[in-house]
């Protein structure tokens, strides 16, 4: 019987099927969950209005309610109290994405700097001229080559077969941080044009920042690495 809500749920107003971690005993927390595969039609589910959002509009976020909702056994995935475990594996291949899925976009925005950066002119030349602005495309474009080579390194090890927990937990601080930084750099070159609703850049902005939230906030990366690393308090590595 699963009673209670998860905020925030990617899709799940156009869901079919969810795929839930849910407690199923009341084991240590690491041992006492269960990946269960949920038909959104059943019985004592219901679904928020979509939410609003600061920015990721082509997606729809709600959150997702369980009245007395019983799940038959065999929709369960692996074994019972194995959910977490396959969790774990399965953030993962989700914090790589994310990672890779930055790349382009990033790349983009400070492509489409330049472009206007060369075709505005300020004070008789063309904003790009100016060394601030041509040298901090530069800085960020190398940034932008060093998370490529850690999205690279990664994918590499984890087709291997290897753990990529410590790589995929960097690589995912680093395009949260790296998508705020160039998509604010860019947003200031732009100017007013940069505020405004339907730029590119601006929906970047509001875009890119949940990097840093969801799937883990930058935080749990960085206590990840740090496990890793031997470096929390009272922990050996
Ligand atoms: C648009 C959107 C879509 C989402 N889709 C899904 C989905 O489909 N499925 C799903 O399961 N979840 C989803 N989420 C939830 C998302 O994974 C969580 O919001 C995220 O993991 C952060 O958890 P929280 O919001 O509970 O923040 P909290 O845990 O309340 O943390 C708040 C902030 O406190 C700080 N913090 C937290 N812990 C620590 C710590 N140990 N040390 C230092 N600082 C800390 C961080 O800065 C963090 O951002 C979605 C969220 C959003 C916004």
């Amino acid at each position: 019987m699963i009673n209670g809500s998860k905020m925030w749920i990617t899709n799940s107003p156009s869901a079919d099927f969810i795929c839930l971690l849910a407690n199923t005993s009341d084991d240590k927390p690491h041992i006492n969950k269960s990946l269960i595969m949920v038909p959104m039609n059943t019985p004592g589910i219901s679904v928020s209005p979509p939410l609003e959002k600061l920015g990721m509009h082509s997606s729809e976020t709600a959150q997702v309610f369980f009245d007395e909702v019983r799940i038959p056994q065999r929709n369960r995935i692996g074994h019972e109290g194995a959910g977490f475990m396959m969790q774990m594996l399965q953030f993962q291949e989700e914090r790589l994405f994310g990672a890779a899925n930055m790349i382009k976009g990033l790349e983009h925005c400070i492509d489409s700097t330049i472009a206007y950066c060369k075709e505005r002119r300020t004070f008789g030349k063309a904003l790009i001229d100016n060394q601030v602005i041509h040298f901090r495309l530069a800085e960020l474009s190398t940034e932008i080559e060093c998370l490529r080579a850690l999205v690279y390194q990664a994918t590499e090890q984890y087709i291997k077969g290897q753990d990529v927990t410590r790589l995929a937990s960097m690589a995912k601080l680093k395009a949260g941080r790296l998508g705020r930084d160039v998509s604010d750099s860019c947003l200031q070159y732009w100017g007013g044009m940069g505020f405004m609703w339907d730029n590119p850049v601006a929906r970047a902005y509001r875009d890119v920042r949940l990097v840093s939230i969801g799937g883990g906030a930058d935080e749990i990366m960085l206590g990840i690495i740090c496990k890793l690393m031997g470096t929390l308090p009272g922990k050996k590595s």
